[in-house]
């Protein structure tokens, strides 16, 4: 690829496709118009599992089409119209990977957003079925209303995390200007 960090979400996917294999199961926790739902399907395969989430129907209406234009209605996709905060009451075994792109459904409604809290909780209970070695990716986009608050506390919570649990990695575009998404990466150790 020409450009592989030039966006974040090429970034992103770089570093996942080296991390998730076929029959891994996996979350899109910002499931959104459906973008990483499609990236992590076709990386796990007709053997493999994803779960992605959203509060809004409209995303569930995009993704549901975009997953059928690409003719993966074969596949184990399921669709959760609930937040991402409530994971533990849909996913009983263990996970490979999870995604999360906080903020606002592009084209759609802006007063719409990610939450820390929710963000937090969702973060927690993720990690508590994370597999060792298993890794889950956060872009944080922050330009919008409520987005700066957002950002700090999810930084603030996640610098406390422990290291001998987890790895934190976090990347920032230093060049860019108007608000660049910052990227985080939390690997499990153990
Ligand atoms: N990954 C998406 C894509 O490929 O298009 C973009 C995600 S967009 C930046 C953020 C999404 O998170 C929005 O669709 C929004 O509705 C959703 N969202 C906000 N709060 C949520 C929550 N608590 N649980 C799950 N999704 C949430």
């Amino acid at each position: 690829m020409l450009n592989s960090i030039k966006r974040a979400t090429s970034f992103v996917q770089y570093i996942l496709r080296e991390k998730i294999k076929e029959g891994n199961v996996v979350i899109d926790a910002t499931m959104g118009n459906g973008n990483d739902t499609l990236f992590l399907a076709k990386l796990v395969g007709l053997k493999g599992m994803v779960f992605a989430f959203d509060i809004q129907s409209v995303a569930l209406e995009s993704t549901k089409n975009k997953v059928s234009s690409n003719k993966l209605d074969s596949y184990n996709i399921k669709l959760i119209n609930d937040s991402h905060e409530n994971i533990d009451k849909y996913i009983m075994g263990t996970v490979n990977a999870a995604m999360f792109n906080l903020g606002y459904l592009p084209k759609g409604d802006h007063s719409i957003i990610t939450k820390a809290s929710s963000t937090i909780k969702s973060i927690l209970s993720i990690l508590s079925i994370l597999k060792p070695g298993g890794i889950i990716s956060i872009i944080i986009y922050y330009g919008h209303d409520g987005g700066k608050e957002e950002k700090d506390e999810v930084l603030n919570f996640l610098q406390k995390l422990s290291q001998e649990d987890v790895t934190v990695m976090q990347c920032n575009y230093t060049n860019h200007d108007n608000n660049p998404p910052i990227i985080i990466f939390i690997e499990k150790n153990k």
